[in-house]
This record gives C-alpha cells, sequence and structure tokens, in this order.
C-alpha cells in the first residue's frame, strides 16, 4: 500500500450555512473549481481532466468523493467490466486507504452535529435538489450503467424514476413533519399519590450512516437508493461504500449529491462516497465509532459478515441487511384448475425479469400434485426454454447461480426432476446465464437444504404437495422471507387461513393474486421479513417507514418550552399531528 495525499478537495474559506442551527462551518467543497495540491500521484484529478472520452456530461474521475478533508488512496485499482463483453470500462478506480476511513467518518460526525438540526422544510428542499440533480444526468446514466451491469435503457429509465420518486417521497414526509411521531403528556402536579411531570418524546437522528451499494439495483437501492434518502430525511449524514460492478453509475449519482450539498448549502460531510473493497474499506468504515447505522443489500456472506462486526463493536449498531429470500408462491387447487396456463404465463414474467436478479424473484412454488401440476410444468418448461439467454451483473453472480443450479441438479433423483437447466450455457462470456426449472416433492424439498437457498438469476423450483397439511408443514419450514402470495379462487381462500397464517409467520408482504417482483414504493410498503431475507424484521428497505431504521426516540421530561424541539412546542409551530394525552391533534395547547 502506498498511500498517496490527495488534498484534491482543497478547503476553502466559504462559510456554509445550515439554516436551521445558524452553525458556521468551514466549506471546502466546491467539486467543480477546487485546486489539487499533491497531484503528482494522480493520473488525472477530479474535475480537471476527464478521464472518460464518452460523450457524457458527467466527467468520471475514478476517485471518492468526498469533500473538506484530505484523503490518501492505495496503489491498487479496480475498473468495471462490461458483463456483455468481458471488456474493462475506463476510467479505473483507486481504493480509499484504510488510514482515511477515519477522517470521512469524523467528517460525517462533525456534518451531523448541524445536519440534525435542519429543518424539515430544509431537509425537503436538499432531498427535490438530488432528484432534479438526477434528472439531470438520466441521459448519462442511460449512456453508463447499461454497459457496467448489461440492464437495459428501459429499465435504466424506471430505476432512475424511481429513485427520484423515493427522494421526492421522502421530502414530503419531512416537509409535513408528523413522521416525528411527536407525544406529549402534560404534568398533573396535583396528581395522587404521586405528581405527573410532563413528558415529552419525539424521533430522533441517529447520527452518520454507512450504506452498502446493491448490485442489482445501481440506482434504487445504491447511492441515492431507500437507504440513502431515509437516512437523509431523518437527519443523518450518509457514507456510501461503492459496488465494484457499476462503479461509473455510482459516481454520476453521486456527484449529482455532492451537487446538491453544495447548492443547499448543507454541511461539508453530509454525503461521501467512498470506493474500496467491503471486507477493508467497508469493514472498517461500519467499525468506526462515529458510524451509527448500517444499510446493505447483497449476499447472505456478506450481511451476516457486517452483523457480527457490527455487534462486535465497543457500542453495537443497527444493521439493516437485506440479503436471500425465495419469495414462495402458493397456488391451490381451484386456482390451478381455473387458471393454469395464465399463471404460468404469469410466473414465467415474474421469473425471468431482470434475468432473475431480484431479491422478490419467486424461487419456489407450491401447487397440489396431479395432472393439472404437471401441465403446468410443462408450459412453464416451454416458456423458459425458448426464453433468451441474458448476462448476469457481473461474473461472481453468474458463477453462484451455475453452482446453485448444479447442486440441484446432483439430486436429479428420486422426488427431484430438473426439467430445464440453461443456467450454464457453455458460451465465451463469464456473465452468460439462461433460464432453469426443477420440480419437487414436498418430501424431497423438506429433506434437501439445497433446495432452501436463493438461486439469484431466471429459475424457479416447483414444489408438489399432496394436502393442505403438507403444504402448512412445508410453509413452516421455510426461512425468513420478504414475500409470500397466494393464488386462490373466492371460495376457496376462506378455507385457507391455516396457509395464510404459516406465510404470515415467515414473510413481511403477502400477496394475494399477481406476483411479486414488482414493489410500490408508498407509505404503507413493508420490504423487509424475518431473517435470513433481513437481519431485522421489524423494519422496511423500501418507502417511508424506511426512515424508521436511522432515528430513536428521545424523550424530554420538565422540560421549559423554550428548551423543547419544535414538533413538541406547547404552540406547535409546525402545524404536525401530535399524540397528547393520548389524542391525536394538531391544536397548540394552551
Ligand atoms: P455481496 O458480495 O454481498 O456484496 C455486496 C457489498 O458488500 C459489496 O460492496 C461488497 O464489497 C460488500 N461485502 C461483501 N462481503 C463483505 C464482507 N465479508 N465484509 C464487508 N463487506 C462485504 O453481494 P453482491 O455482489 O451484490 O451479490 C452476490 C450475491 O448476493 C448474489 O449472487 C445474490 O445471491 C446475493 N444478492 C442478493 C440480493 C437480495 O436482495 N436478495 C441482492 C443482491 C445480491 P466488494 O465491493 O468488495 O465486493
Amino acid at each position: 500500500m502506498n498511500p498517496a495525499s490527495l488534498g484534491a478537495f482543497e478547503p476553502g474559506n466559504q462559510t456554509i450555512l445550515c439554516k436551521a442551527s445558524r452553525i458556521r462551518l468551514q466549506s471546502p467543497i466546491n467539486l467543480w473549481t477546487f485546486q489539487a495540491k499533491k497531484p503528482k500521484k494522480w493520473s488525472s484529478l477530479v474535475g480537471l481532466a476527464p478521464l472518460s472520452s464518452s460523450q457524457m456530461n458527467t466527467q468520471l474521475t475514478g476517485h471518492s468523493l468526498v469533500s473538506g478533508i484530505s484523503i490518501q488512496e492505495t496503489d491498487s485499482v479496480f475498473q468495471a467490466i462490461n458483463p456483455a463483453n468481458d471488456q474493462a470500462l475506463d476510467p479505473a478506480y483507486k481504493q480509499l486507504s484504510s488510514d482515511s476511513v477515519d477522517a470521512v467518518a469524523l467528517q460525517a460526525k462533525k456534518a451531523f452535529s448541524s445536519y440534525r438540526n435542519c429543518s424539515g422544510a430544509e431537509k425537503a428542499a436538499f432531498l427535490r435538489q438530488i432528484a432534479d440533480n438526477i434528472e439531470a444526468v438520466v441521459e448519462d446514466l442511460v449512456e453508463r450503467m447499461p454497459s457496467e451491469t448489461a440492464l437495459p435503457e428501459p429499465r435504466v429509465r424506471g430505476e432512475a424514476g424511481r429513485t427520484m420518486g423515493q427522494l421526492r417521497l421522502f421530502a414530503s414526509l419531512v416537509e409535513e413533519g408528523s413522521w416525528a411521531d411527536a407525544r406529549i403528556e402534560t404534568a398533573q402536579p396535583d396528581r395522587q399519590p404521586l405528581p405527573k411531570p410532563d413528558v415529552r418524546s419525539l424521533l430522533s437522528p441517529l447520527g452518520p450512516v454507512v450504506v452498502f451499494c446493491a448490485s442489482n439495483f445501481p440506482l434504487a437501492f445504491s447511492v441515492a437508493g431507500g437507504d440513502t434518502a431515509a437516512a437523509l430525511a431523518a437527519g443523518c449524514p450518509v457514507i456510501v461504500k461503492a459496488h465494484h460492478s457499476h462503479p461509473g453509475t455510482a459516481e454520476i449519482v453521486g456527484q449529482a449529491i455532492m451537487k446538491a450539498v453544495e447548492s443547499c448549502q448543507m454541511p461539508v460531510g453530509t454525503f461521501s462516497l467512498i470506493y474500496g473493497s467491503g471486507r477493508e474499506i467497508g469493514t472498517a468504515l461500519v467499525q468506526h465509532p462515529a458510524v451509527k447505522a448500517v444499510g446493505f443489500t447483497g449476499s447472505r456472506t456478506g450481511g451476516t459478515a457486517l452483523m457480527k462486526v457490527a455487534a462486535e463493536r465497543p457500542e453495537p449498531i443497527p444493521v439493516y441487511a437485506e440479503m436471500s429470500s425465495i419469495n414462495p408462491v402458493v397456488i391451490l387447487p381451484g386456482a390451478l384448475q381455473a387458471k393454469g396456463p395464465q399463471l404460468a404465463a404469469g410466473l414465467h414474467g415474474s421469473v425471468t425479469l431482470g434475468l432473475g436478479q431480484f431479491c422478490t424473484n419467486p424461487g419456489l412454488v407450491f401447487l397440489p400434485a396431479g395432472d393439472s401440476a404437471n401441465s403446468f410444468a410443462e408450459i412453464l418448461k416451454g416458456a423458459l426454454t425458448e426464453t433468451a439467454q441474458g448476462h448476469s451483473l457481473n461474473d461472481g453472480i453468474a458463477e453462484s447461480y451455475r453452482k446453485t443450479l448444479q447442486e440441484i441438479a446432483a439430486l436429479n433423483q428420486d422426488g427431484v426432476t430438473v426439467h430445464h437447466d440453461a443456467s450454464n450455457t457453455g458460451g465465451d462470456q463469464k456473465c452468460q446465464v439462461g433460464t432453469a426449472l426443477a420440480q419437487v416433492t414436498t418430501e424431497a424439498f423438506l429433506s434437501n437444504p439445497a433446495l432452501h437457498q436463493e438461486a439469484f438469476g431466471p429459475s424457479t423450483i416447483l414444489v408438489t404437495y399432496q394436502n393442505p397439511e403438507e403444504l402448512v408443514r412445508a410453509l413452516s419450514t421455510l426461512e425468513g422471507q420478504l414475500t409470500g402470495t397466494v393464488h386462490g379462487l373466492e371460495n376457496e381462500l376462506g378455507g385457507a387461513t391455516e396457509i395464510i397464517s404459516a406465510l404470515q409467520e415467515r414473510v413481511g408482504r403477502i400477496l394475494f393474486g399477481g406476483f411479486p417482483t414488482g414493489v410500490e414504493v408508498c407509505h404503507s410498503m413493508v420490504h423487509g421479513g424475518p431473517f435470513p431475507s433481513t437481519s431485522d424484521g421489524r423494519s422496511t428497505s423500501v418507502g417511508s417507514m424506511a426512515i424508521q431504521r436511522f432515528v430513536r426516540a428521545v424523550c424530554f421530561q420538565s422540560a421549559p418550552d423554550g428548551m423543547l424541539p419544535d414538533e413538541l412546542k406547547n404552540s406547535n409551530p409546525l402545524a404536525i399531528s401530535r399524540l397528547v394525552n393520548g389524542t391525536r391533534s394538531t391544536d397548540p395547547i394552551s
């Protein structure tokens, strides 16, 4: 390791005011006009000499985006690999030196002391500015993201829209203000046998949050994704650890956020984007005492490793990791009989969407054994066989998908039938994969742990059941899942309460009809579930409830009115909905 002093973000003399707190901060930030202090180690400098020869407006730099402090990088570089042709993409990205993790985390901590005091209106303006800045670089994303991920242009546009929508949803939430869950119990000095004190509480931001980008959602679960939006809305600075698969996409969005930090006069350090290995830099960030929570989407191995790191800190912190889910779909006999072909077509669409690289991919389908199940399998097999091969997000994901399918193929014996397996295409490109379909009896399913694991690609397993009791037994053995789906005719759902209860115990979202791959971003969405679908089934990563990940309740007892946050003041200056002596109200307290 040979750290080079970057100093590219030379602290300037501007004064940044966080309008709510009126705290003066030394501002370093002007990403587009700063001067390099020690350029000798760099082949190019941020904003000065673009490394990309493309037509993009965003100039990719190959460096972490940090402002206000000097950081160091190691000599090791990595490049995104185009999954469609295995070619390396410029620029090469440098890894942050582990020595600089401390400076980045401490800067976020410093930013927290003022950012936490920004008003809902100020945070809303900031979040909307981030969304607007992303909107302005959508064409850059359309140019860069497909080459890093093999995801098609419509997906880029759709996911960018969703990302902006999430930011704007959180903007509206914090602007309105009632999310803070203000609770007020006024004093009763004459209460017998003891006087009752004045007790007031609200939700308060935790502190700096580290967010790990997801490989499979380069926008909506990455740099400006749900966790970042929720943390910023809560009042927490964010340090994002980029995913090695799509560093350029990350930088385009990262620069859009840096611009918003500057134009909205948010404290320096409110946002940073870091490039480096998960095991080294990611772990060091999670271990840092200034960091107070973690958002993660990825493998079970990575998620559980970070949970362990966080739990072993002198001060353990929450890790919100979304890891693996196989999303059971239950088809009841009447529904299979009445609309088998239609359900097979819908399932095919859901299994192959995005080459199956969705956390909500339906990987397990329970259906009653018999002729209808066999016809269903034939129709699905036909559709999957005709489905074109595609390119996984990266070679690691392709390899792990093939390995999982090999483990299932090795079970091809009594009770396990592999109808079709094109996971290994035999093609030249490392990332090329195809569809797969297996069918197993419930008995075989229950006795083979290999059938319970996530196969991250366009495949699914049909599990046939003999009777409802066997189905309930199988559902009860499932690990925690993000979703569970039931297809039943109206007249058979009423008799399926045990099946639905078994699902409810194991999943975060139950669908009646349809397929689980689409996740609506809204106030009531729950995209979470018992372990290992997530590390903490009490929260969601999609929708406005995600703000609760990054807050804790704080209570003020017998505080003078002037010392209280606006949310708890007698006059209710924010006009928010509060729980006052057990009754919801927007009225001031006289
Ligand atoms: P991953 O390997 O877990 O990587 C995700 C992030 O975590 C990366 O930034 C990685 O750093 C970091 N990381 C991984 N292991 C770590 C460790 N032990 N300590 C600290 N940081 C660590 O996930 P992936 O690359 O996105 O995909 C791999 C597999 O995860 C897929 O095949 C799929 O099975 C699963 N996956 C599941 C979901 C879901 O939502 N269910 C979503 C995506 C992926 P580096 O950049 O250094 O690798």
